[in-house]
């Protein structure tokens, strides 16, 4: 390869997040690029996860105000630094599918002007133009695609809302944020921004590009584990808009007087909707504390060390075998690798896979490597690109137990 092993371990003696990597918990043997699919375990999180059930098996219907209860604001507290919003601005609560509807119903319930379009974007993860969907057909608005590679500027004429990816999730590609949530505002409209593949992958400003609403998932990049809440952002200015339609009793602003009329919570507390789980909240949030210690402005650029790494590892061999590298350039990068490869692309990754590489493919035809400052070091990058090498070199992917699809890939 044209990077020395020497090298890389040099690269991981300078590197200031390296003692991280050992507050998780990695299967042997394994070398794991898909951390932006679901995060690996923090070794915190097994433990306050055992401490919940001591605290369920203890304490009963006492541990709700121990803790449980309130952790919805006190996690989405911890998570606001990582995002760059304040106090107040983030809860943690449900999935990003319900938020985006959430968000929706509480937008356009505030509109006066007729505006009746919902954008939401091709390529996007499809979750977040179908909840659109769902919503504009129970609401009466029309919701509308902006075309892949389009200029959104030139279909914004109507629209009350857009919904917008940071960070792609098929190619890595990073949006300009201020300068996009500027265009929508400038015409009128409502910009939610999905954080999926932005936080705990890089650093966020949220207040500093003036965005008023974001989603974003926690099990992704954040290490909350599988089935962690979504995290939902509303600007401190914008908390005073009325009703979200999943009007439910925790975002009440009383939930325990059990009156029979909704009546919203003043702040970020109305966007709750009924009980959540203790026990993945309390996973999360020792992830999040293990968060508190990570220097943002190291892990962007230990990310796009790593990415760069993983590229430079195997240029050759790609271009060798006609796979082509779509991965965009790091300023505009997320943080992961995206390769396209239509025939082979599935048989790959799995032969990857069996040799504990793991990463992941989603139709058509994409090859896709998370990067994970925390808990990846640069000789990890290094091992993983000379698996790939030798997956292609000896043809071992043409297997045809490597050709057998599952339900979740
Ligand atoms: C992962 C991901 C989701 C997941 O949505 P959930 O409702 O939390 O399952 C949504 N949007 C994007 C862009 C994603 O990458």
């Amino acid at each position: 390869m044209s990077v020395s092993l020497d090298h890389v371990r040099e690269l991981d003696r300078q590197d200031p997040l390296a003692g991280f990597k050992q507050r998780f918990a990695l299967p042997e043997g394994v070398l794991y690029l898909d951390g932006n699919s679901l995060g690996a375990q923090p070794k915190r999180a097994r433990e306050a996860v055992s401490a919940t059930m001591d605290q369920w098996r203890d304490e009963l219907i006492k541990g709700w105000n121990q803790g449980w209860f309130d952790a919805p604001e006190r996690l989405g507290n911890k998570l606001a630094p990582l995002l760059g919003a304040r106090e107040g601005e983030v809860i943690v609560t449900d999935n990003i599918t319900l938020n985006i509807f959430k968000l929706l119903g509480y937008i356009t319930g505030q509109r006066r002007d007729g505006r009746r379009v919902v954008l939401s974007e091709g390529g996007n993860f499809p979750t977040d133009g179908y909840i659109a969907q769902g919503y504009c057909r129970f609401g009466d608005y029309e919701h509308r695609f902006l075309p892949e590679g389009a200029d959104l500027a030139e279909h914004l004429d109507g629209v009350a809302v857009v919904v917008l990816s940071e960070v792609n999730y098929r190619t890595g590609r990073r949006r300009d944020m201020a300068a996009i949530t500027r265009l929508v505002h400038a015409h009128g409209a409502e910009v939610i921004w999905d954080l999926a593949h932005s936080a705990g992958a890089l650093p966020v400003d949220l207040n500093g590009c003036d965005a008023r609403y974001a989603v974003g998932c926690t099990y992704k990049y954040l290490n909350g584990g599988p089935g962690a809440p979504a995290f939902l952002y509303v600007h401190r200015d914008h908390q005073d808009g009325g009703w979200q339609p999943l009007s439910g009793w925790h975002g009440h602003a009383a939930p325990f007087a059990f009156d029979a009329d909704y009546a919203p919570a003043g702040d970020i507390t109305r966007f709750r909707t009924g009980t959540h789980s203790a026990l993945i909240y309390s996973a999360l949030e020792a992830s999040l504390d293990e968060w508190a210690d990570v220097d943002m402005a190291a892990l962007r650029e230990k990310s796009l060390a790593m990415t760069e790494l993983f590229r430079d590892c195997l240029a050759d061999v790609l271009e060798r075998f006609g796979i082509e590298d779509i991965t965009p350039p790091a300023h505009e990068r997320g943080s992961q690798v995206a390769l396209i490869d239509e025939a082979h692309g599935f048989a790959i990754v799995q032969a990857l896979i069996a040799r504990g590489v793991i990463g992941d493919y989603r139709e058509p035809g994409l090859l896709r490597f998370g990067f994970t400052p925390l808990y990846l070091s640069f000789e990890d990058v290094w091992q993983a690109a000379r698996h790939f090498r030798e997956v292609l070199e000896s043809g071992e992917y043409r297997e045809p137990r490597f050709n057998v699809r599952s339900a979740v890939t």
